[in-house]
């Protein structure tokens, strides 16, 4: 954090600099915004949020900021988030909060101008697509923050071309064939949702993509070494100013945004474990499992003989409370060994020494924090950039490896072995060797991401 305090990055003129930040309410959107709203502040800028209402963030976490709410109606099965549709879910955000945004924005707008507060920029969520719109007409730059890889979003702008050389919709035989334009992902690999309407998806997608190349820049959490040409494609692709100035969780942790109340006896349990013997196991905020699904991981859990933390969100298996699903015998087997909380404290349980190995998703904030703490991963994506982000880390960082088949307590048994024995060492390695990578591209004057951030800075400060 001391890298990027004050110093040489924060200038007079980003002290008289007011920028509106507009999040997805989403947990992993949410994070990472907020994360990059504190770099801005640590570095002078004033920051507005503007949120809604519905899983808005806890303002008293953040007396430095002011925050704007508008309102949202949802459906009951909306405000659940986790387990919707989540293109028909994104496409009714975008429809329902544009009216609201607009007024907002313009009245925001108006009062600084008559308190003569320079306001720098809108920074919005990628997804936010219909805000360019409004920036435009209100005649404010728009920048978007992209909260997930850089590969997905190329992937994303290549869809139209996909689609037209037939490696969407995904279809056997072809899954396993590497996609000529995006190696090495695989026609599985292809960061699709599954939809009750595929056209929504990439009407979606085509939204975001346009008001991107729209936009005055794109703000990524990752930095220039994880996926270097994949940068320089999307660079060509898009035509606007991309910064690469993360890992943000280096800087500021995601914990103060968390939505849910995050267990902090993991850490206790934890202190008793043995160092590196843990696996800790968690989908993230949005995943849902089936019953089948859920005993098959317990099973395989209970069978590996490895100490586990385990995250079982209220509401990740579908149709059930929270545990009565677990399979009979389930607590007696897994007895001093295994651990089960509702939301745990992440970033510091995967940088406690008793962690030894992830069982993850694949989100791409899971992904970033788990690389920054050197643990290897075992990658159970289920769709969108998971695909990718588990391709990435199985087969191009080799820093974890991934379940591809239909899960089974077998293939989690035979999982949990390759990682958290034979081929720990191996892997451990490699992902200690990537987090000292990431961790230069911090660092003060050479790192890669400070650079970024200096000129990102350059570019706001430009606007007016
Ligand atoms: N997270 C957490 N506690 C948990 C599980 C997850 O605080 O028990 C946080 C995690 O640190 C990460 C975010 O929730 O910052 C999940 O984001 P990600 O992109 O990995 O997945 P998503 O939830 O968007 O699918």
């Amino acid at each position: 954090m001391e890298n990027l305090q004050g110093g040489e990055l924060a200038t007079k003129k980003q002290s008289k600099c007011r920028l509106l930040l507009f999040p997805l309410p989403l947990q992993g959107h949410l994070n990472p915004m907020l994360q990059l709203a504190n770099i801005l502040y640590s570095k002078g800028f004033s920051i507005t949020i503007i949120h809604t209402l519905f899983n808005s963030p806890n303002s008293s976490t953040y007396p430095h900021f002011h925050f704007h709410s508008i309102p949202l109606s949802l459906s009951q099965s909306e405000s659940q988030s986790s387990g919707v549709d989540i293109t028909a879910f994104l496409n009714s955000l975008n429809t329902k909060c544009a009216e609201p945004f607009r007024q907002s924005l313009a009245g925001l707008l108006s009062h600084f101008r008559q308190t003569n507060e320079t306001v720098g920029c809108l920074i919005t969520d990628a997804v936010w697509y219909f805000s360019q719109t409004i920036a435009d007409e209100l005649k404010i730059n728009r920048i978007i923050l992209r909260t997930s890889n850089i590969t997905c979003f190329l992937a994303f702008s290549y869809f139209p071309l996909l689609r037209k050389k037939g490696y969407i919709p995904q279809q056997d035989p072809q899954m396993d064939d590497e996609v000529p334009d995006l190696p090495p992902l695989r026609v599985k690999d292809i960061p699709t949702v599954k939809s009750t309407d595929p056209e929504t998806l990439e009407k979606l997608l085509n939204n975001m993509i346009d008001a991107a190349k729209r936009s005055s820049g794109i703000i990524f959490n990752s930095c220039d070494l994880l996926e270097q040409s994949e940068l320089i494609k999307l660079r060509r692709e898009l035509n606007v100013p991309i910064f690469t100035i993360g890992p943000f969780n280096k800087l500021f942790p995601a914990a103060a945004s968390s939505l849910l109340v995050q267990d902090r006896s993991s850490i206790s349990w934890l202190d008793k474990q043995e160092p590196k013997s843990v696996l800790y196991v968690s989908f993230g905020s949005l995943v849902t499992l089936s019953k089948t699904e859920f005993v098959e991981i317990a099973t395989g859990l209970a069978n590996s003989g490895k100490p586990f933390l385990w995250v079982v969100r209220v509401g990740l298996v579908r149709g059930s409370g929270w545990l009565e699903g677990l399979p009979d015998g389930f607590s007696d087997e897994i007895e001093g060994r295994g651990y089960i909380v509702k939301w745990a404290p992440q970033e510091e349980v995967l940088g406690h020494p008793a962690v030894g190995g992830f069982w993850t998703h694949s989100g791409w904030n899971s992904t970033l924090e788990s690389i920054c703490e050197g643990i290897p991963m075992m990658c159970f994506p289920i769709a969108g950039d998971q695909m990718v982000n588990a391709r990435y880390v199985s087969f191009v960082w080799k820093i974890g490896i991934q379940i591809e088949e239909k899960l089974d307590r077998e293939r989690v048994e035979k999982g949990i072995r390759r990682l958290m024995i034979e081929e720990k060492e191996e892997m451990t390695e490699k992902a200690m060797d990537l987090k000292r990578k990431v961790d230069d591209c911090l660092k003060e004057d050479d790192g890669s991401s400070y650079r970024n951030m200096k000129d990102l800075f350059a570019h706001i400060l430009s606007f007016y």
